[in-house]
């Protein structure tokens, strides 16, 4: 059997910066411990509390 991932058992996140939930992407496998915003753009802006 392929150790495949079900989509549904995906890790996800809440991105601070838009306060929206995204899903773990494979772009992220190395790194997702560190990941905190949902794309480039939310990361730059990184308005949390401004
Ligand atoms: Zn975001």
């Amino acid at each position: 059997m392929p150790k495949t991932i079900k989509k549904a058992d995906l890790p996800t996140k809440i991105c601070p910066s838009c306060k929206l939930p995204f899903t773990w992407r494979r772009k992220w496998q190395a790194n997702w411990a560190d990941v905190r915003y949902c794309s480039e753009r939310c990361r730059r802006e990184k308005r949390d509390k401004v």
